[in-house]
């Protein structure tokens, strides 16, 4: 795994093979970031790098053993950490990253960009709260304390230390006095929520959004996608891969026509209808939720282009019908831009594993009252 499958981030790539190949990494560094723009694959190339012995053009080699072995994800001197449940018959205090390295390895190297969710996924943890604990830290404790097999450094790479409750404050030691040969990588999608013991000694390492691009060269290449249907995903995913990915996906599901509709009835307030209506989406696919909530800001930004282009419908290629004219009536510029916030929020909610009936329901009241407002 080297830099080359890093999408976009050309200015922290540069930033980070210059720390490695002048030997100046922090022994302890955080990339705060968000989901869908590359902070475990740029931990992993970095660590790759630091293991290469045949390094061509500050990166990677991806053919000696040590990069080989980087890619399977076995090098002995690469550790991971990252949430997780309780492992099979074990209690949950004994299980750690360990028990589930085949899940790990097999969502990494079949799919380098991932979010949280799918991981959750991956794992059967669904309905229960992953974390990183006790015994996680003392294990990181111990496998840094061996001498590197390699000879070269020995790499830990956090994933998501915002699950690491106050018993990561056993991982102080190490990240003060680190050995000469310890590199510590922490990739954080919520930097607010990590301990401040541990964020305070950390270089910290702020990786952007995808620049649009890069987003739409990577989803062109990978997905039989192009034109007016490619840049609406560009635009949609707003730097996020996962999101792009998981848009070009479920391309053939357009859900404008079920949006539209959801839109109105909360328009009209008819409550039993949308109640129904409620009931039915709290059945639909996590993923569906999501794509519905996303062809909301679609819709709604469908919705501004018409006014902005006034009544000339033959220039738009988005969404029409009576329906859509009804909405390009009632959603002001204002009533967008908070249309837009109600939708972002679902998305995480329903991410947060929140009930989504209760979700929908708090949602569809707040649309009501913005429409009818
Ligand atoms: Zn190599």
């Amino acid at each position: 795994m080297n830099f080359k499958k890093v999408v976009g981030q050309e200015k922290i790539i540069a930033q980070l093979q210059n720390f490695v190949i002048k030997d100046r990494i922090p022994h302890a560094i955080m990339f705060e970031t968000k989901e869908g723009r590359g902070g475990l694959p740029l931990a992993l190339a970095v660590a790759n790098l630091l293991q290469c012995t045949d390094v061509k053009d500050n990166d990677a080699c991806g053919e000696c053993d040590n990069c080989q072995k980087s890619h399977q994800l076995i090098h002995p001197d690469i550790h991971f950490s990252f949430p997780v449940i309780k492992a099979g018959s074990k209690k949950r205090a004994d299980s750690f990253s360990n028990d589930f390295l085949e899940p790990w390895r097999t969502m990494v190297t079949e799919n380098l960009y991932f979010s949280y969710q799918n991981w959750l996924e991956a794992i059967g943890a669904e309905k229960t709260a992953a974390n990183i604990n006790v015994k996680e830290c003392n294990e990181i404790i111990k496998k840094l304390s061996l001498r590197a097999f390699s000879g070269a450094k020995k790499v830990l790479i956090m994933w998501l230390p915002e699950f690491l409750g106050k018993e990561g404050n056993r991982l102080l030691k190490l990240i003060e006095e680190p050995t000469d040969d310890t590199i510590i990588i922490f990739i954080t999608h919520n930097g607010s929520k990590i301990l401040n013991t541990i964020h305070s000694r950390c270089q910290i390492l702020r990786i952007p959004l995808i620049d649009d691009d890069s987003l739409g060269a990577d989803i062109a290449e990978n997905f039989n996608i192009s034109g007016s249907e490619l840049a609406n995903v560009v635009n949609l995913a707003e730097g996020n891969l996962v999101s792009a990915k998981e848009m070009a996906e479920g391309i053939d599901s357009n859900l404008s026509e079920e949006v539209i509709s959801w839109l109105l009835r909360n328009y009209e307030f008819k409550i039993e209808e949308l109640a129904n209506w409620i009931d039915n989406f709290a059945r639909e696919t996590k993923e569906y939720q999501k794509q519905f909530f996303r062809f909301t800001n679609y819709i709604s930004r469908s919705v501004l282009k018409r006014q902005i282009s006034s009544n000339d419908t033959a220039e738009t290629s988005g969404p029409r019908g009576t329906n859509f004219e009804k909405l390009v009536k009632i959603l002001t510029l204002d009533k967008v831009e908070a249309l837009e916030q109600i939708a972002d929020e679902s998305i995480d909610e329903i991410d947060r594993n929140i009930s989504v009936k209760i979700m929908m329901m708090a949602a569809s009241l707040k649309v009501s009252k913005l429409l009818r407002g």
